[in-house]
């Protein structure tokens, strides 16, 4: 099976290429959110799409912030040919000219977990900058039974950048921050909590070499509650 095979192209439009925007703190810039219906296609985390059919892209939502501080920078990107959402992200905070003296978080959430190529150029980014903490919120998991792509899961854990799949928590502070909402809750789907508890199992799964490696101990400790994204 194959999760991102071309289907018909269905609902999405042309309109969205992907955007970003940098956010003065309160200043209430409502511009380049995820549509409603972009949110619930591309967010979704059934197992497969059903009919109408479309196709589930990368979207990289991130926010950076102060290590205990406001808001630098928010926004989201998509797949372009040939680059991918995870490296127009890492263009967008290289261009950004960070103080090396300052300690930052960035959270993403992301609709498919990195590819190995991906993981591997996530892990040289963040090792320029040793006071940022990068942790990745997933809907699924990308072509989870290839190889390559596990290790890219695996050694992202090692390298400190935690990988974790979405569960109804994560859905909603997704949707509370980088979706057009209109003041509206979020909404779960049918079997949301069902699907995400298979598909960390799946992670649990392919993440059990670190054990070994002592990482146990670091992923049980990670707080894994609401996020903060003040
Ligand atoms: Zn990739």
């Amino acid at each position: 099976m194959d999760p991102q095979a071309p289907t018909q192209r269905g609902g999405l439009g042309q309109a969205y290429q992907g955007g970003d925007y940098v956010q003065a703190p309160g200043n209430g810039n409502t511009q380049h959110l995820l549509s409603e219906d972009v949110f619930k296609k591309q967010f979704g985390n059934q197992r497969r799409v059903t009919k109408p059919y479309y196709r589930r892209k990368t979207y990289v939502c991130y926010q950076l912030k102060l290590l205990r501080g406001p808001k630098i920078a928010k926004g989201y990107f998509r797949n372009k040919k040939k680059r991918h959402a995870e490296i127009r992200f890492i263009d967008k905070i290289n261009s950004l000219g960070l103080d090396q003296d300052q300690s930052y978080e960035i959270t993403c959430y992301v609709t498919w977990s990195p590819c190995a190529t991906c993981a591997c150029k996530l892990i040289k980014f963040t090792r320029k900058f040793p006071n940022l903490s990068l942790r990745i919120f997933v809907s699924r998991l990308y072509y989870h039974w290839f190889r390559q792509n596990q290790q890219g899961l695996r050694q992202l854990w090692a390298s400190s950048i935690p990988v974790v799949v979405m569960g109804y928590q994560e859905f909603a502070d997704c949707w509370e921050n980088f979706a057009d909402n209109r003041g509206n809750p979020f909404q779960s789907w049918e079997k949301l909590t069902e699907y995400s508890k298979g598909i960390k199992r799946r992670l649990q799964k392919i993440l059990e070499p670190l054990k070994l490696n002592g990482l146990e101990d670091a992923m049980g400790n990670l707080k894994l509650g609401s996020v903060d994204l003040g």
